[in-house]
């Protein structure tokens, strides 16, 4: 029989969450530290491609995620000027080749529906990590609200500004690209655009996709190179004439989304280049936290779901919890390092291309060894 833990996770977002729940349903008695006072639903859509759908119809939770965001009919490449259809694709053939469905939600109900395979009172919100002590056979973790919790095994699933990274390697700010993604959301509009289009022009590209299979709730999301001058890499507030501004030479179907969009916010487009370890005595770190990307693949959250899930099946395997780290950074390096390269690279989906080894993985069989 398995070795059970008590695991502390840090961050309830879309890794820790997963993590939780797998680690629950092995019989680990897990906690999720979350700093946000509540569950917000924060950013805005996300695409979430048959490697990840996979996971969740494996876990039971196929129904729940169909009716929190769309399986789309269609995805389209188009030239931003001309609208010259560059390719489609027909998503249900997806389905049928992968055995699993491409799906776009709102990152906030998305979240929502791994929160709620969670008992009542495994996430503590308002628990920011401050401090993080290791002894021979257990952690001291350090709230800054004052709070303090041990625990056999820390995953550090605390994003691209992960404070347990910073605990574990020092501080080293995430790199930014050199592009910034605008994000927003139109809400029960007139508008009918296409379904998930990417708009590509040589330098820029704006993708408009729908987030509810109802089609009241459109997301815009961007790419395109800008300086960063901010004193931090936090997300700020943009406008429509920012918008315009960058992608007033756009095809006027996108201009129309465009003069319509509304909570619009501007990202710096973040990353590192791969490095080793993820983790140190008894702490490990998955997601954003250890190999942060670029958004252009779409892979972010699908390579934290994946580490969640082959992190705990290593964890439940190898009862030193030194090894199982070992196998599942090794398991999982060089899969995420070439995300990082090819997302870095920005080519996906500018034309036709082989998609079978990033959507055909199974992190719930894929060799430990
Ligand atoms: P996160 O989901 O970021 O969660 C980290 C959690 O940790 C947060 O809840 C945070 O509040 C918490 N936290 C942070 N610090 C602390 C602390 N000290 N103490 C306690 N809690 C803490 N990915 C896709 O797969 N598909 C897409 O379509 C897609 N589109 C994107 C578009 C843009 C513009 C951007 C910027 C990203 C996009 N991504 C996409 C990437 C995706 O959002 C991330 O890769 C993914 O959320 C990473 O998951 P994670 O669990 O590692 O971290």
């Amino acid at each position: 029989m398995s070795k059970k833990y008590r695991i502390a996770v840090v961050g309830a977002g879309m890794g820790g969450l997963l993590a939780a729940t797998m680690l629950q349903r092995a019989g680990h008695a897990c906690t999720v530290y979350e700093q946000a006072p509540r569950l917000n639903k924060v950013g805005a859509g996300i695409n979430i491609a048959p490697n990840s759908t996979r996971i969740f119809r494996e876990l039971g939770l196929e129904r729940q995620m169909q009716a929190a965001g769309i399986r789309p009919r269609l995805k389209f490449s188009r030239a931003w000027n001309t609208g010259e259809l560059l390719f489609t694709v027909p998503v249900p053939e997806m389905q049928e080749r992968y055995g699993a469905p491409f799906q776009a939600f709102h990152r906030g109900a998305l979240q929502e529906v791994l929160y709620r395979t969670l008992p009542a009172g495994t996430v503590q919100f308002g628990r920011r990590l401050a401090q993080m002590t290791q002894q021979p056979d257990e952690v001291h973790l350090d709230f800054e609200d004052g709070a303090s919790a041990m625990a056999d095994i820390v995953i550090g699933a605390d994003g691209v500004h992960s404070r347990v990274r910073e605990i574990l390697f020092g501080v080293a700010p995430a790199d930014y690209h050199g592009l910034v993604a605008y994000r927003a959301l139109i809400r029960n509009s007139h508008l009918r655009p296409a379904d998930n289009t990417k708009w590509w022009a040589p330098d820029r590209y704006v993708l408009v996709y729908y987030t509810t299979e109802a089609r009241d709730e459109i997301n815009l999301v961007t790419g395109s190179p800008q300086p960063w001058t901010h004193g931090d890499y936090q997300p700020r507030p943009a406008s429509v004439d920012d918008l315009l501004a960058t992608f007033g030479d756009f095809h006027e179907e996108v201009q129309e989304v465009l003069k319509a969009a509304t909570e619009i916010t501007c990202w710096p487009m973040l990353e590192r280049d791969p490095f080793s370890p993820w983790s140190s005595g008894r702490a490990v770190l998955l997601g954003d936290a250890c190999h942060p990307t670029t958004p252009h693949m779409g892979q972010g959250a699908g390579m934290a779901f994946e580490d969640a899930v082959v992190l705990a099946r290593c964890i439940d395997e190898f009862p030193d919890p030194g090894v199982a780290f070992q196998r599942y950074e090794s398991a999982r390096y060089a899969r995420t390092a070439r995300i990082q390269r090819d997302s870095h690279a920005n080519e996906w989906t500018k034309k036709d291309m082989d998609a079978d080894w990033v959507y055909g993985y199974d992190a719930m069989t894929v060799a430990l060894e």
